[in-house]
């Protein structure tokens, strides 16, 4: 039987190689510009690096994916095609892509590098990825976060395309692909320039004893002294509405599927796709070494699976917000 794929995360190097040494079956990374979501500063790949990853990750039987899930801007979409064809020199096993021209040109200059049509694309249903499979000849869809593991399992008897799901990290609340929240306060967004707070819009400033973080001019969080600050985005701000003062969009909590592995994998999902490659190599090593032991667990004896309580625990650690939830997959709303 052929065992559901742990897709880890690499921000850099380091993380890379924490991902490989804890049992990941496959990386994905991006490179240094804005070709790609996690576009954060002292972050991402040179070519130089890239192909050391890649070389690290293959002799380890691990497969290395490249993210280029950001659409090309009509004054300089050279960078876009450029690491196209990078991605193809360097000997990527697949390409993430969502945007149609890169898709099309992809297709016809690198006819044999496996395409994986990224969630930022939104394709969430069967006819959708059908048309991605029909004119682009993808392999595998990245399925937004918006499905319960019932329309996922309904989506897999109809398209032979192989189906990756997130399995583990933040969630936004934008449809995926869709979020321009950013853009109003910063002047850029994550779909454009591959950041949606970037650190030159970030300011952390102490004011008597409670700690304000700021994206642009707008305050997003006051955190008191014992209170961990977190990273400032719009989304999971803490606004005042109706007098009150609290997360008015989003609590901050990571997903985590750990409780419905079984369903997941018996829905027909090929590939478990960890998020964070903003995050440390220490979040991807231990989260990556805790799927890796859930996964295996599975398959030494289905029926018998439980999620055990320190995989969970230790997953926690790593949680935005130390919580957790299963999002989307177990609603009973369609
Ligand atoms: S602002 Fe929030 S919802 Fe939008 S992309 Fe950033 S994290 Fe996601």
């Amino acid at each position: 039987m052929n065992k559901i794929e742990v897709l880890a995360p690499a921000g850099n190097l380091p993380s890379l190689r924490a991902a490989v040494d804890n049992g990941a079956d496959a990386v994905y990374f991006g490179f240094r510009n804005a070709t790609n979501a996690r576009n954060f500063e002292g972050l991402n790949f040179s070519e130089k690096e890239a192909l050391e990853g890649l070389r690290y990750a293959h002799k380890s039987g691990v497969k290395a994916n490249v993210v280029l899930n950001t659409f090309p801007q009509v004054d300089q979409p050279d960078i876009w095609y450029k690491t196209v064809d990078i991605a193809a020199k360097i000997g990527a096993d697949a390409i993430i892509l969502a945007n149609l021209a890169l898709l099309k040109y992809c297709r016809e200059k690198h006819p044999d590098l496996p395409i994986h049509l990224s969630v930022q694309a939104s394709a969430s249903n069967y006819e959708a990825i059908n048309f991605y499979k029909k004119h682009f000849n993808i392999t595998r869809v990245i399925l937004p976060r918006v499905l319960t593991v019932e329309e996922i399992k309904q989506l897999g008897s109809k398209t032979d395309i192989e189906m990756e799901v997130f399995a583990f990290g933040g969630l936004c609340v934008m449809a995926e692909g869709r979020c321009y929240l950013s853009s109003y306060v910063t002047g850029v967004s994550p779909n454009i320039e591959g950041v949606c707070s970037p650190a030159r819009a970030v300011r952390f400033e102490n004011r008597g004893d409670k700690l304000q973080t700021r994206l642009g001019n707008v305050l997003i969080a006051e955190y008191g002294a014992d209170e961990d600050a977190a990273y400032p985005t719009i989304c999971k701000g803490r606004f005042e509405a109706n007098n009150r003062v609290y997360h008015t969009m989003e609590e901050p909590s990571s997903l985590n599927v750990l409780e419905m592995l079984p369903e997941v994998i018996e829905a027909g999902v090929v590939s478990l796709k960890i998020e964070g490659r903003q995050r440390t190599k220490s979040y991807v090593g231990t989260v990556t070494n805790t799927f890796r032991k859930a996964v295996d667990a599975y398959y030494e004896s289905p029926e018998k699976f439980r999620p055990k309580g320190k995989w969970i625990k230790t997953l926690n650690t790593t949680s935005e917000g130390a919580t957790h939830t299963l999002g989307t997959y177990q609603e009973d709303w369609q």
